[in-house]
């Protein structure tokens, strides 16, 4: 498919208008990479055209990036400075619609010490948690993504850089289901609502736990939280009632389990990119709801730092249910990017949990939604675990299995 500026407007106006949905009057907060200023140009307009009071950029670059993690000092990089924090601040005021655009080369932060990466990025993360938890279920936000020459190249690396990047597109554009002359809008709501009433069938059975097995070694069982609701596609602005879709694509239907209560091994079934580093052919074993042990063929080191990030990293904060006929797995390759390689099967998430998924959540603070079970860490990690023939049950409150998914895809 060739890359018209038609198909461009079409997407930039399907990630206005059906993700992140702004709303006359609304400030807009744009995140984008200085290689797409001119992508975010036409965001920028169509959000101007849905009548946002005032669009904000923030330019981000892989290569600034890159200079900074090689050359400054960690203590200075992870230093949140007043400036910034009043920047969250003004955020926890406006509550902005947020629209990021990703676009990162997977390998932009390769040789960089992980351990710098992740100190200066807990860090940070600390300091902001309190205003993004503020502004959680208050504000539209939607993450897409806009090929980068070197993110296509890192995908296929035995094309040529056009070939590479129209492969990408092709990819990118299929999955967010746009094409020549359709009507994505309208494709949407019919996707929306196949997972919405997916997700609505989930959540009749009051399964109180799931249990995994596939012939790769995975076995493993999850407690779910009472009245813990299934959710799916769509998320809706509490504030305003607008519904939004946090990311495109979307494939998944996910909850946050209890944690601290799951058992077994869960045995991933694609590479996980974490840190712009991969960790390849892994297994996590869970006793009494935390990672006890792990094993990779790559990345094991890294792997470890990851579950040891805080307390509760080591613990489950989602479960997600991807039948294997998903695009973004019918592509057939890694994305190297969690936007996209999350859409392609079932998998589960390392770190915080969302206390959305609880009967009134959003107004639960943080300790509140802990201790009605929903993990909560720094981090938030999701790795694979979706096979040909994973298998899961869900357990009714009597103890009866329902078959949910049978060889990889709704039962
Ligand atoms: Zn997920």
């Amino acid at each position: 498919m060739k890359l018209t500026e038609q198909l461009l407007t079409s997407y930039a106006r399907l990630i206005v208008r059906t993700g992140a949905n702004v709303q006359p009057g609304q400030v807009v907060e744009l995140t984008i990479s200085v290689e797409q200023h001119e992508f975010a140009a036409m965001v920028m307009e169509e959000c101007y055209l849905a009548g946002a009071k005032k669009v904000n950029v923030n330019w981000t670059c892989d290569a600034q990036s890159r200079l900074n993690f090689r050359y400054a000092d960690q203590k200075v990089l992870s230093k949140t400075l007043p400036w910034e924090e009043a920047k969250l601040r003004q955020m926890a005021e406006d509550l902005p619609c947020r629209i990021y655009i990703v676009s990162e080369d997977p390998d932009a932060m390769a040789g960089i010490a992980p351990e710098k990466l992740s100190a200066v990025s807990a860090a940070r993360s600390k300091v902001a948690k309190p205003y993004r938890d503020s502004i959680d279920g208050k504000h539209q936000w939607v993450i897409a993504a806009y090929p980068s020459l070197k993110w296509a190249k890192k995908c296929f690396p035995e094309l040529d850089d056009q070939q590479a990047l129209e492969r990408l597109w092709d990819a990118v554009l299929r999955t967010v289901r746009v094409s020549q002359g359709n009507d994505p809008v309208a494709e949407w709501k019919a996707h929306t609502d196949f997972i919405t009433a997916k997700a609505a069938w989930l959540n009749q059975q009051q399964f109180t736990s799931m249990r995994y097995k596939s012939s790769n070694g995975t076995d493993f069982t999850v407690d779910l939280i009472p009245g813990a609701r299934w959710e799916g596609a769509g998320a809706v602005n509490h504030l305003n009632g607008a519904c939004y879709i946090p990311n495109m694509p979307t494939e998944e239907i996910f909850t946050s389990p209890m944690a601290g209560k799951c058992e077994g091994t869960l045995v991933s079934t694609k590479p996980l990119s974490w840190n712009s580093q991969l960790i390849e052919n892994f297994s996590i074993t869970f006793e009494g709801g935390k990672a006890v042990s792990c094993q990779a063929q790559r990345g094991q080191e890294l792997l470890e730092k990851m579950i040891h990030m805080d307390e509760c990293a080591c613990m489950l904060g989602e479960v997600a249910l991807v039948p294997k006929e998903s695009p973004v797995n019918q592509c057939g390759f890694l994305f190297y990017e969690t936007l996209f390689d999350e859409n392609a099967c079932c998998h589960c998430a390392l770190g915080a949990g969302f206390k959305e998924v609880l009967p009134g959540g959003e107004e639960l603070s943080t300790e509140q939604a802990k201790a009605q079970g929903i993990n909560d860490s720094i981090i938030h990690v999701d790795f694979m675990v979706g096979s040909d023939d994973l298998s899961i049950d869900g357990i009714r409150p009597d103890g009866t299995a329902v078959a949910v998914f049978r060889n990889g895809t709704w039962a």
